[in-house]
């Protein structure tokens, strides 16, 4: 859902986004505010969020101390990693029907005290991809190995390989991570089996090297099969790209943070994380920044089935979004 605001006459216009979603967790706060849908927990705080830019439109719509438009954006399914709403949105013309200069998005930040604001220009979030990897042997006999393609040897081998994907291939200046997070073969000590299935995850903060990788992979697999004469197939299977915030848009929302809070509650050189985040569609299209509020020193982590979101930031995030766009689309004096 987008609604849109508008004051004075100018034509600049700039773009809020919160989440909604939530996750298959059953919670276990036992706060009297607790999910009432067993299995259904805003475990990630996207509630919270969805909170925070609704404050913000009801004191924009009263105060519309802005001179432009102001699009507030309500995304579903952040969580789901494949065709998640934010590329949904935009594959159904979001940035078209809702033209803007750039977009802002916050999300909370378990760990770091509520009501303080932390920033990172550039590359803040890594993008996640998952590669699938069926390498298709030769069953047999335990015993007559030379009659079968025995892939779970063939798939051991791809597994040390891999390990040079990152610690040979990538430049040691930019970090990424290979890992096998799963490798099935065989049911039984007498069968060699007719295939293994190895599952990949692959993090990385820069598109070039997330291609290096993809590359490296895929020459791996096929030259292990081949060497074996077995045969393998690979899906590669791109998740959330990397999450770019750029850096004018992020030197504005760092000096409103610095302005409404203080100095000593910001904090501008925040280190990017391999996590990700589906904002990063959106900051492919326009400049940006998405940005971490504090939910508290002692907050449990996110996706944990004791997370609570921090209601004590509700104010600060709807005055920190109402003072944005004030800065963002300024009265004409
Ligand atoms: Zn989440
Ligand atoms: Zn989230």
């Amino acid at each position: 859902m987008v609604a849109t605001l508008k004051a004075g006459n100018s034509p600049r216009a700039v773009a809020l986004r919160a989440d909604m979603d939530a996750l298959p967790i059953v919670e276990e706060t036992g706060l009297p505010y607790a999910s009432a849908e067993p299995g259904k927990m805003h475990a990630c705080g996207h509630d919270g969020h969805t909170a925070i830019l609704l404050g913000a439109a009801r004191h924009l719509a009263r105060t519309r101390r802005f001179d432009g438009t102001v699009h507030l954006v309500f995304q579903p399914a952040e969580e789901i990693l494949l065709d998640s709403g934010a590329k949904r949105m935009i594959e159904d013309g979001l940035f078209e029907r809702f033209p803007c200069e750039a977009i802002f998005g916050l999300h909370n930040q378990p760990g770091y005290p509520a009501g303080n604001f932390m920033f990172c220009g550039g590359a803040f979030m890594a993008a996640c991809d998952t590669v699938d990897v069926v390498i298709d042997g030769y069953g047999g006999h335990a015993a007559r190995p030379h009659l079968a393609v025995d892939p779970t040897v063939i798939g051991s081998q791809l597994v040390m390989a891999l390990q040079t994907v990152v610690s040979r291939s990538v430049d040691p200046m930019q970090a990424a991570v290979v890992t096998v997070g799963s490798f099935n073969a065989g049911a039984v000590a007498n069968v060699i089996p007719g295939s293994a299935h190895l599952q990949v995850s692959v993090r990385s903060f820069d598109t070039q090297t997330r291609k290096l990788i993809e590359a490296r992979i895929r020459t791996l697999a096929k030259a292990h099969a081949d060497a074996h004469s077995a045969r393998v197939e690979i899906d590669y299977v791109p998740g959330y790209p990397v999450l770019v915030n750029s850096r004018k848009e992020t030197d504005l929302a760092l000096a409103v943070a610095r302005e409404l809070v203080g100095e000593h509650r910001v904090i501008s050189d925040f280190a990017p994380f391999a996590g990700s985040e589906d904002f990063a569609y959106y900051l492919q299209e326009k400049p940006g920044c998405f940005l971490r509020l504090g939910n508290g020193e002692h907050s449990c982590t996110l996706h944990n089935a004791s997370y609570d979101f921090n209601d004590d930031n509700l104010t600060v995030g709807a005055a920190y979004w109402t003072r944005l766009v004030e800065q963002f689309l300024p009265l004409q004096q």
